[in-house]
This record gives C-alpha cells, structure tokens and sequence, in this order.
C-alpha cells in the first residue's frame, strides 16, 4: 500500500507539472495565450458577481519584423523573452501579464482604472525603451505600443479585449511608442 501512495503522489505531482508547463510559454517564461484564456474568465466572473475594476492592456513590439529581419530570428527570439520578462517585472503581485501570440502580450490589471492603467503602461512603455539591447555591437531601441481599456457594463472578456486591439490600432497609426486609451 505504501509503494501503491508513494507511486500515485508521484504521478500526482508530474501532472500537476504538466498541467503548469502548458500554460506558460516556453520562449519567455511567462504565462501563455491559454493561462490568460482562464485567468480572465475567473476574473471576468469574478466582476460580474461583484463589480470593481479590471483594465487590460494589448500589447504589440513595434516594427518586430524588421529586428528579425536585420538580426536574424534568434536575435527576435532573445528580444522577446526580455520583453515577457521586463512586462511580467512590471505589473504588481495581483496583476497578469501573457504572451498572447507572435510577438503581442496582454495585461490584466485588477482595481486599476484607465488613467491608473495608462501610467502603469507608459512606464513599462518608457522602461521597453531604455533597455540596451546589443545585436552584434551595434545599440539598439526596441519600443511597444499598447492599447488599454477598462470592463464597463454589457463586456464580455471578448468585448473588451477587441476595445484594447482597436486602442493599440489606434496606437500603431499614431506613431507606435505609445499607450493609447479607449
Ligand atoms: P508593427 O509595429 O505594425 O507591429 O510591425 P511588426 O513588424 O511588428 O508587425 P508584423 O505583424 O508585420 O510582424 C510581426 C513579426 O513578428 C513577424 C513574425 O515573424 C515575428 N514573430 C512572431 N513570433 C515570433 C517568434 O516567436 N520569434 C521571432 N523571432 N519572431 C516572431
Ligand atoms: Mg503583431
Ligand atoms: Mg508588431
């Protein structure tokens, strides 16, 4: 019986390894597409039983193709997993970053409203930017844009989430390097 106990805790813990494994992204180490999936639908329900605040951030890497281009697709792949890391730093113990796909991450902030959310991003924005990336000697800048809004009455976590891409739309168009509002 014992080795039976021992056997099953094992088996236990490597599922419960694999279930964590896929829901973090193995090129940034941060949560994926699906960890963000499910955090929000927890949340989402969370609001809907007893309101407060969420605001999101889509967020995408400027000009990427271009660094991949220039510096090859390992060098894009390094820029990404600072990228996930520097955003994953910058959002506090509550809060949630994920890779959402390519080279697009997205942030939930909980009981943090528009204004408080566009400061939150601009830094991460400002702090993207003053990282000193090096590709073969040569200093380089990469930026993001992002688009933020906040859960208003009739969302869904789809509703909003298209309200956050059309704001980071609005943020490519209007120079990229910026967080815009909507
Ligand atoms: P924009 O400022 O409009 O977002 O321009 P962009 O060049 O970033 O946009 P575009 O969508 O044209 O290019 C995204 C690029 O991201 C193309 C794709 O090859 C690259 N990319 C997506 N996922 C990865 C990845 O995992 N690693 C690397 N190295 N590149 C990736
Ligand atoms: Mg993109
Ligand atoms: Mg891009």
């Amino acid at each position: 019986v014992e080795e039976l106990e021992r056997e099953s805790r094992a088996l236990q813990n490597s599922l419960q390894e694999e279930q964590r494994a896929a829901m973090i992204d193995a090129l940034t180490g941060v949560p994926n597409r699906a960890a963000y999936d499910d955090r929000m639908a927890h949340e989402f329900a969370r609001w809907q039983r007893h309101g407060g605040t969420i605001s999101i951030a889509a967020w995408d890497v400027d000009n990427f193709k271009s660094i991949n281009d220039e510096f090859g697709h390992m060098a894009g792949d390094k820029v990404l997993h600072i990228l996930g890391q520097h955003m994953a730093r910058s959002v506090c113990g509550t809060d949630f970053v994920a890779r959402y796909g390519g080279e697009e991450f997205v942030m939930i902030m909980l009981g943090v409203d528009a204004e408080q959310a566009l400061k939150i991003c601009n830094k991460t924005r400002t702090g993207i930017q003053a990282i000193a990336f090096h590709f073969r000697d040569k200093p380089v800048t990469v930026t993001a844009s992002c688009g933020i809004t906040t859960f208003r009455m009739g969302d869904q976590p789809e509703t909003a989430f298209e309200r956050a891409d059309s704001a980071l739309y609005d943020a490519k168009n209007g120079g990229r390097n910026r967080c815009v509002v909507r």
